[in-house]
């Protein structure tokens, strides 16, 4: 175990890359570099509230006691082997060609290597402009580092590949938000996330070198993400871009699979926010289902269109991916390899779903007159919108013996937000008579099946207005709630933290933050 300021780090994008060496922050376009070194702007003073322990002791870092070592995880301090740079990406917003955007305030400290030889980028999202802040501050405010922070250390507990949180600090700034882009702007106490993954690159870091037709930079940036991050792929030429590719496409399969197991809509899946390692990355304006919609965007931004909707989050994939495949095509000498992988698309995701939805039923094979009942169900779900998770936790213990519709009525009335009508009663009494029936063709004992369910089905989610509480609290100085919440997405698939197994309540429905929210963060 080191301190942060003891460490020493490596810096391999930096050196193995062209960046742009000038320090200087002024907004502008930066053709023909990978990145902008910059430093992070100091702020008035670091205060650390929030340290991931787990994590940090995966990289063998001691909880920083001295303000040095804490200074860094706000940007005041960098230490002497750190090489701070802002990295260049383009992306595709909302369906359209955006053009250069880059890290307007997320400043990649170093790399560090565990004993283990596994690396990891450290990356500061708030600390300050760079030349990709365009027109913004380059800060962040509490309010979204405190949902960046606890919202990818949840998702890690869920088993969700996502980037990490291990530090959340105070800047003793106030930076200035519209938060519902209504013309009131306000200030809010301003912060800092140390975020943490083995890379935080994105398709749009390749978008941008295509766009640029800059060749070379994107064959070699393709080559190294394959050596360094994707090793066990082999060969040459196409073919290993080729392998590649297909592998970062079943990843973001699997992410998405897993975004729907646990009702997570990420709500700005633009090509910039696509991680190149299939991890959930840039925490915005995120959300839970609470009552299960499939049409929810939690992004008052994406109202219009509903884009990034929960249930459109696998088609907005495939699409994102078609935008990456653009971008390698240059690699190519015809489209139609990437075009081939690409078309894999949807049977590599619902072969995906389906065995996520037998686990979630805790069915110990899929049959095909399984994937109608799924069907079934999610009809059902979609028409009368019962809460998500309470709903999947009340099938764990449904009895095995149904006994008249009421008692089955009865036994998932927690769930719902508003009564079942004759209609709704009926159709779940049909539905839970086909699944217990089913249940019983389960070669494995009941036990064993209401455990699989248990593993599948999380008990505990961060939901908006719980954080949305946390985050008023804190905001007066008090962190309660931030410590319960910190520790209970710790386990969420255990009773531990039952207190919190509710129903969003009523005055949650329409306050902003506690359901919809915007970008500005
Ligand atoms: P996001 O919607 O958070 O993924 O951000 C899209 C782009 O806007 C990225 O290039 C961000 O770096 C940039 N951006 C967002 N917020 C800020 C900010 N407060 N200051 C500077 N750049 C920002
Ligand atoms: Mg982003």
């Amino acid at each position: 175990m080191q301190s942060l300021s003891s460490k020493i780090y490596k810096n391999e994008f930096v050196s193995t890359f062209q960046g742009d060496e000038s320090g200087d922050s002024t907004p502008r376009q930066t053709p023909g570099v990978f990145y902008s070194k910059v430093l992070p702007t100091p702020v008035k003073k670091v205060s650390l509230i929030g340290w991931s322990e787990e994590l940090a002791q995966e990289l063998e870092l001691e909880k920083p006691s001295e303000q040095k070592d804490i200074d860094i995880l706000g940007g005041n301090f960098v230490a002497e082997t750190m090489a701070p740079y802002a990295a260049c990406y383009a992306g595709h917003q909302f369906g359209h060609w955006a053009g250069q955007l880059g890290d307007g305030r997320a400043i990649t400290l170093a790399e560090l290597e565990t004993t283990a030889g596994k690396t990891w980028e450290m990356q500061l999202k708030g600390a300050g402009l760079t030349p990709y802040s365009r027109r913004a501050d380059g800060r962040a405010v509490l309010r979204s580092s405190v949902r960046e922070y606890l919202m990818s250390e949840a998702m890690h507990y869920l088993r969700v590949p996502t980037t990490r949180a291990l530090s959340l600090v105070t800047t003793g700034d106030m930076v200035v938000r519209d938060m519902l882009y209504n013309g009131n702007p306000q200030e809010e106490p301003g912060a800092v996330v140390m975020r943490i993954a083995p890379s935080f690159l994105r398709f749009g870091n390749f978008e941008i070198l295509a766009a640029r037709k800059e060749l070379e930079n994107l064959r070699k940036l393709s080559d190294w993400t394959i050596n360094r991050y994707y090793p066990h792929i082999q060969g040459e030429g196409e073919a290993k871009i080729i392998a590649w590719f297909s592998e970062v496409l079943d990843r973001t399969a699997t992410m998405i699979v897993e975004w729907l197991r646990v009702g997570f809509v990420h709500g700005v899946m633009n090509t910039d926010n696509m991680s190149i390692l299939g991890l959930t990355i840039d925490y915005g304006p995120y959300s839970f289902l609470d009552n299960y919609d499939p049409k929810f965007t939690p992004n008052t931004t994406d109202l219009p269109g509903r884009r990034y909707a929960f249930g459109k989050q696998s088609s907005i994939a495939y699409w994102n991916l078609g935008c990456l495949a653009g971008a390698l095509a240059p690699l190519f000498s015809g489209t139609e390899k990437l075009a081939e992988v690409l078309d894999t698309f949807e049977s590599n995701f619902y072969g995906k779903y389906f065995t996520m939805m037998g686990n979630k039923l805790g069915l110990d094979e899929v049959k095909e007159k399984d994937i109608t009942f799924f069907t079934n169900l999610e009809k059902f779900l979609t028409s009368f919108q019962p809460d998500m998770t309470i709903f999947y936790q009340l099938l764990i213990d449904l009895p095995q013996e149904l006994k008249d519709e009421e008692t089955v009525i009865t036994h998932f009335q927690e769930s719902f937000y508003q009564e079942l009508d004759g209609n709704g009663k009926e159709k779940l009494f049909a539905l839970m008579k086909t699944y217990s029936e089913r249940l019983k063709e389960n070669t494995s004992a009941p036990e064993q099946s209401k455990e699989q369910m248990r593993q599948h089905n999380p008990r505990f989610i961060l939901r908006n207005y719980l954080l949305h509480q946390a985050i008023e609290e804190l905001e007066k100085g008090e962190n309660k709630l931030f410590l319960e919440l910190q520790e209970a997405l710790k386990a969420p698939y255990s009773r531990n933290a039952d207190k919190f197994f509710a129903k969003r309540p009523g005055w949650a429905n329409k306050k902003p933050g506690s359901s919809m929210l915007s970008c500005s963060s």
